[in-house]
């Protein structure tokens, strides 16, 4: 019946195991979506909600950032987006009496899909030191807990401010104001685990650390690469984007350690003719080892530059710097090693490279598979590179699509959540603002577990999300986090988070994007951006789930005001009042932005100013478009052991735990399972269903286990397995990071499976 959440938790993970599916979408599709509505919903709500789901004057989804198209359906969502508003307009709710009947401690062994089954949560609560119960407590007083704390606090950089990527541009830019105001650069975000590598990567190449292509341009392109991402699960539209330009004659290169299932057919439930036989998308599958990305482009840009009339010499002669020494080390990487290190064939690589040189516009996508390894930024470089050579950035059709994986993420850093905010940003608030902000680079979220564990860091607020479960190396950051004196989060649902808690904790539930904003001056939309940088209004319509929520925003100014007091000179109360009051602050300090309240008021908003794309100027540290030659890199592995990535299953949004299923790969009910190669596993012993341990090895010589999986013998690459996080994150190494970015070394962790008791 809709409303009412699982009593039991499947305390046994018992997965089911078919082969893996070769189409996405289609009927399946609308019924799974159809249920999991209903379930949380019921039917009329469900009509009434996902017929608002990205229409221009309804709601944005709360799920990725993929764009919406100038001309919207009716049903203009996918099953996971679905899947994302039902469980925030679910009729379930989390109460005071729920808390009163579960102690922190029962918390702590529910299972991350039990916890985010039990719904909204509908009044602020409080956990107090040394009880184990959460308790019901008023706004005031919990404002005037956090107040004490921070106001108690040797320096503000003994605070951290966390944002996940679905607080809107309006709450992102003011809690960076409150935490700046107040006196630290601590603001960790969901970025930093996800595309910090993209940005790091972009800025210093292009001078832009965001994606270079519209919508519309991917429609224009005559060869796509879908590199390292899995658009079938965490950016489905993106499949109806790929359909649309494979119809216009487009090729499509799929380069992943796993087929997965919406690369290889799209049956799109928008048509009689998708629905049932559907397009098959990918022309060319190559099924890439993991960590091999950089050595597949070099190898494409080493046969590039030694084709004669292979480079466009106009653009690079004209609009980028350092290309000979790059095509140097180009020519001299050596074919053997570096075609061992993607697991690739020569003909492979030559079918591509055929691909490559007969196309004139080619876009290339990606996601965590390039951007959570060690040596991600010199991937992605190597990605800039391969389309510097033929001129594919700033003209129609081609160019750079880091493709974000959270609704806002891309917005919020637009508006400042950044550890490292550019002086010019800075400059530019304190102008507006009249306070100095602190100069000092902050902690980025590796950093901040780290000043969390080491007592530097002693309290963490948290503008949504579920941090414990979405950072690496579970038992350090758990043991991180309760070590803080205090733990605060804004959120709509329970999960993890709420469980793991400092000395004391207070949940501060929010409205979801879904729901009604009403302020002093009436209605509110807010404001997001996508993967694409447009900008666009949404606008809730829902009531909300409780009468006790507060918006992010709200939040964000009565929390100044309390912690600032008088000192603070900025008009907290009128931007709460008023959102339209915070754009036109933003549109003076944040670039891009200018008339900023006219221009989202119109139907689908605006496009950001992106240089390298309007202008093919770039405004990198030499004026051009850089080349770069960093070596290739990629994971060696011991004798016996396997590179294992953590990935999403189907059923799952980030953190987000929508069932225990993973259809496209034959998985049913269980998510303990880890996918290993059928030679790999022979040759290791692992029979299909048996059962293993999974021991990740690093340089610190400490041993990470993650015990009880099942081994399902799956078409993974050779020396390659794959099982699902949150549940191996506790086998990432703290310190396993990216190098220049920082970002959690996800997608490669060398493994060592043993026999499980479980056998
Ligand atoms: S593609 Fe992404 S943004 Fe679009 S409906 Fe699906 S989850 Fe939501």
């Amino acid at each position: 019946m809709a409303g009412k959440p699982p009593q039991s938790d499947p305390v046994q993970d018992a997965p089911q195991v078919a082969g893996p599916k070769h189409a996405a979408a289609g009927l399946p599709a609308i019924g799974h979506t159809l249920r999991a509505a209903q379930q949380q919903m019921g039917v009329k709500r469900t009509a009434l909600t996902l017929l608002r789901v990205n229409q221009k004057d309804g709601f944005d989804c709360p799920g990725c950032a993929w764009p919406e198209p100038e001309h919207r359906h009716a049903a203009e969502f996918c099953e996971n987006g679905a899947k994302a508003v039902a469980e925030e307009a679910t009729l379930r709710r989390v109460t005071p009496d729920f808390f009163a009947a579960h102690s922190v401690a029962d918390l702590a062994n529910r299972s991350g899909y039990w916890l985010g089954q039990q719904g909204r949560l509908t009044h602020p609560m409080y956990l107090a030191e040394g009880a184990d119960h959460y308790e019901a407590v008023p706004w005031e007083r919990a404002f005037d807990i956090i107040a004490e704390e921070l106001t108690g606090l040797a320096s503000p950089d003994e605070a951290l401010f966390y944002t996940s990527g679905r607080t809107s541009n309006e709450a992102a830019f003011l809690y960076q104001l409150f935490a700046r105001e107040f006196g630290t650069n601590n603001l960790p975000d969901c970025s930093n685990m996800c595309h910090e590598s993209s940005g790091s990567a972009l800025n210093e190449t292009i001078g832009v650390g965001k994606g270079s292509v519209l919508l519309e341009d991917l429609y224009k392109a005559d060869l796509i690469i879908v590199a390292g991402q899995n658009p079938g699960t965490n950016h489905p539209r993106m499949l109806s984007a790929l359909e649309k330009a494979k119809a216009n004659g487009a090729k499509i290169i799929t380069v992943n350690p796993l087929p997965e299932a919406g690369m290889e057919r799209f049956k799109n439930p928008q048509t009689p003719q998708g629905m049932f036989k559907g397009a098959a998308l990918t022309d060319l599958f190559l099924q890439i080892r993991i960590g091999g990305d950089q050595a597949l482009f070099r190898l494409l840009n080493k046969l590039i530059v030694e084709t004669e009339g292979a480079v466009d010499e106009a653009f690079v002669g004209e609009h980028t710097h350092g290309y000979e020494e790059f095509a140097e080390a180009a020519r001299a990487a050596d074919w053997d090693e570096t075609l061992t290190a993607t697991g690739l064939t020569r003909a492979q690589v030559d079918e591509a490279l055929r691909m490559v040189l007969a196309s004139k516009r080619t876009i290339v996508c990606w996601a965590m598979g390039l951007t959570q390894h060690k040596h991600s930024v010199p991937t992605i470089r190597e990605v800039v590179n391969f389309l510097l050579l033929r001129g594919n950035i700033g003209r129609p059709g081609a160019g750079v699509c880091p493709v974000r994986g959270h609704s806002n993420v891309q917005g919020d850093r637009t508006m400042g959540i950044f550890e490292r905010p550019a002086p010019a940003f800075l400059d530019a608030l304190e102008k507006e603002f009249g306070f100095a902000p602190p100069r000092e680079h902050g902690y980025d979220v590796v950093r901040a577990i780290r000043a969390m564990r080491d007592g530097l860091a002693k309290v963490f607020f948290a503008m949504g999300g579920n941090f414990v479960s979405a950072s690496p190396d579970t038992e350090v950051t758990e043991a991180a986090m309760r070590r803080a004196r205090l733990t605060v989060h804004v959120s709509t649902k329970l999960n993890r988070s709420h469980a793991v808690t400092g000395a004391r904790a207070l949940i501060l539930p929010t409205l979801g994007r879904t729901e009604r904003d009403l302020q002093g001056s009436g209605e509110q939309v807010v404001t997001v951006e996508d993967s694409m940088g447009m900008v666009h209004a949404s606008r809730g319509r829902l009531q909300p789930a409780s009468e006790h929520l507060l918006s992010e925003t709200a939040i964000v100014c009565r929390l100044a005001r309390r912690v600032l007091g008088e000192s603070s000179r900025t008009p907290w109360e009128e931007f709460e009042k008023d959102y339209a009051t915070i754009r036109d602050r933003i549109a003076r300090v944040v670039p891009g932005f200018e008339d900023f309240n006219a221009r989202v008021a119109e139907p689908g908003g605006f496009a950001l100013p992106h240089a390298p794309r309007d202008e093919r100027r770039f405004p990198t540290a030499t004026g051009k478009a850089n080349f770069t030659a960093a070596p290739v890199e990629y994971p060696k592995l011991p004798e016996g052991r396997l590179l294992l990535q953590t990935l999403r299953s189907h059923d799952q949004y980030n953190t987000t735990i929508y069932g225990l299923d993973d259809r496209y790969r034959g998985i049913k009910n269980g998510r303990r399972v880890v996918l290993v190669n059928p030679e790999d596993a022979r040759e290791l012993g692992l029979a299909d269903g048996s059962y293993t341990d999974l021991v990740s090895e690093w340089q610190d010589g400490v041993e990470r286990r993650a015990p009880g999986f099942r081994v399902v013998h799956y078409p993974t690459a050779r020396g390659c397995a794959a099982a699902y996080y949150p549940e191996t994150n506790v086998l990432v190494p703290l310190d396993a990071t990216a190098d220049t970015s920082n970002t959690p070394a996800s997608k490669s962790v060398v493994v060592r499976l043993e026999q499980s008791a479980a056998n």
